[in-house]
């Protein structure tokens, strides 16, 4: 990013102009990157993990795969934009210990730490800095 492409937005006219050979052979089209305007403040936030080869956005709290629902079908985000413009929690099931009301590892009658699986629902946004 910061690195000044030649930029030509509209496609339509880059390829005529491709195709008059005004821009020569090596002409690459940069279609402009639309970041989606959130303007409240916050973004998106994901660490990126190769999974089986293909970049995959991940929560950055527990790792897991962040998805995302595609025509009524749950798969992973691969791109931010498939995050789509609304503030997301990390639904993967994660096992941690588990706490009570007030943050504290839950004991079971034998005092033992109860270990369950539940969602991380950590969120995967934060404020934007800067603004
Ligand atoms: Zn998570």
């Amino acid at each position: 990013m910061g690195q000044k492409h030649q930029q030509t937005n509209d496609v339509k006219r880059f390829l005529e102009s491709y195709e008059k050979g005004l821009l020569g052979k090596k002409a690459i089209a940069v279609v402009a990157h639309t970041t989606a305007k959130l303007g409240t403040g916050w973004r998106h936030t994901y660490i990126k993990r190769r999974i089986g080869g293909v970049v995959t956005l991940c929560c950055s709290t527990c790792g897991s795969p962040i998805t995302i629902y595609d025509h009524g079908m749950e798969v992973p985000a691969t791109a931010e934009e498939d995050m789509g413009q609304k503030r997301l929690f990390c639904r993967a099931k994660v096992s941690g210990y588990a706490l009570d009301e007030e943050g504290r590892v839950k004991r079971d009658e034998d005092g033992k730490p109860v270990w369950e699986k539940r969602e991380c629902h950590a969120p995967l946004f934060a404020k934007r800095c800067g603004r």
